[in-house]
């Protein structure tokens, strides 16, 4: 280790995400000396939609990334597309108050820059190190065990007066420290997969547009990003996985086929990389049992992708949990409350979208409601577009 490993660390961060990676940002910026753990060596790809709604720009203004990520390549978004197996299709606009886009960007750069400006800022950035669970001292959580070589290496300890899990869904310290419920019971359980595609122009969305063709209990989602590529990005039943043996082209192949969209662009585009995947999507939310660990981004709570949001708030979560961290490093007595005090925040701040996202899942995860709704030419996209809305802070405060 190019650091002095005995001398304890101000806060360790599992995950270098975007609520990890933001997180640690703030506090090293703010003087505390921070270590973030992740098993992938950056840039690395993750199973995302890779659209992040107009929102996130004035959180990564205030982060410092706005800029790199205006010179990213990135794919400015305005409008939603939604089609069905019935070929109907109904388009609303994004408006945002100042006039911005959604953002097309993979997450390969996303999180990329993040970590480069956590790095620059100070953070001890240890990649290809998997937390494989928390150091417990008087009840207490005191750091993290990690392994080397993204997991296969040898143990070590970090020490640290804080400890943070950013570690994503099916987190490893959020199980061995919390309690997560379901708030996702009456539905099938799904699984989400992504791939890039190269698609030609004639099938590709136009530009501008993410798409979401609907097919049997899921869709597929698609959103242009950086370097004239296509992520492709579905969310289906884990029961198709299991028809398909987990051969994603052949289910792909034959979902697809269902959405005469969604057919031609699979059918027409060429891969550009692996698929990613990842089972059990559910909305849900935990609580830590133990005191001195916080829980960040998708440990604290998750959301249904269907909305775009899961990104912006893991950046805005980032937000909220910097003032409580730095105060518990402030006042060892009071971590108890201040766990408790964040949690609420973060609930007051977010519960509303989380519930708004649900609503629309169910809403539009059918497609007879789509073709419904696509007779009505000016009310129903007027009302999708309030409801996206609906689901945002305001303003963005760029
Ligand atoms: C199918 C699907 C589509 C989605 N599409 C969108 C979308 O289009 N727009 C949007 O805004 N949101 C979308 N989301 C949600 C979004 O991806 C997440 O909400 C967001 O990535 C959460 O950020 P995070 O930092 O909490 O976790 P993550 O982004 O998951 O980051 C967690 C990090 O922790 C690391 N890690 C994992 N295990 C360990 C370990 N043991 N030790 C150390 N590190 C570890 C991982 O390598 C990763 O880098 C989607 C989600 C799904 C499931």
């Amino acid at each position: 280790m190019p650091f002095d490993v005995s001398l304890p660390f101000d806060v360790v961060i599992a995950g270098a995400g975007l609520a990890g990676g933001s997180l640690a940002l703030r506090l090293a910026r703010s003087g505390a000396r921070v270590a973030l753990l992740d098993p992938a060596r950056f840039p690395r790809e993750k199973l995302c939609g890779e659209f992040l709604s107009p929102e996130a720009w004035g959180v990564l203004d205030r982060l410092g990334l706005a800029q790199d990520v205006e010179r990213s390549g990135y794919e400015p978004i305005h409008r939603v597309r939604l089609t069905t197996p019935r070929a109907r299709v109904l388009e609303a606009e994004f408006t945002s108050p100042d006039g911005l886009p959604g953002i097309g960007l993979g997450r390969s750069v996303l999180d990329n820059l993040l970590v480069q400006h956590a790095r620059a800022a100070g953070v001890e950035v240890i990649e290809e190190a998997r937390v494989t669970g928390p150091i417990v001292l008087q009840g207490r959580v005191a750091g993290v065990v990690a392994r080397g070589s993204g997991g296969g290496g040898d143990p070590f300890e970090l020490r640290a007066t804080v400890t943070v899990a950013a570690e994503g869904r099916h987190s490893t310290l959020v199980r061995q420290t919390g309690t997560t419920r379901t708030r996702s019971r009456f539905r099938p359980r799904l699984f989400g997969m992504k791939r890039h595609l190269n698609v030609p122009d004639t099938t590709a969305e136009p530009a501008g547009t993410v798409g979401l063709h609907l097919v049997s209990g899921g869709y597929g989602g698609t959103c242009r990003i950086e370097g004239g590529l296509t992520n492709l990005c579905a969310l289906l039943p884990e029961s198709a996985l299991r028809a398909h043996r987990g051969q994603l082209d052949r289910l792909a192949g034959n979902l697809f086929a269902a959405n005469p969209a969604l057919a031609r662009l699979w059918e027409t585009s060429q891969p550009a990389g692996p698929w990613k995947t990842v089972a059990g999507v559910r909305v849900e939310a935990s609580i830590p049992r133990l005191p001195g660990i916080f829980y960040a981004g998708d440990c604290q709570g998750t959301i249904d992708p269907l909305g775009g949001q899961g990104m912006t708030m893991a950046l805005l979560g980032g937000e909220t949990i910097a003032p409580f961290v730095t105060a518990a490093l402030a006042s060892d007595a009071s971590i108890g409350s201040l766990q408790r005090a964040y949690r609420a925040a973060w609930h007051r701040r977010f519960d509303r979208r989380i519930r708004l996202c649900r609503l629309f899942h169910h809403i539009l995860i059918n497609p007879w409601m789509i073709d419904l709704a696509s007779a009505f030419k000016t009310v129903a996209p007027q009302l999708l577009t309030a409801g996206f809305e609906q689901t945002r802070d305001r303003p963005t405060n760029r």
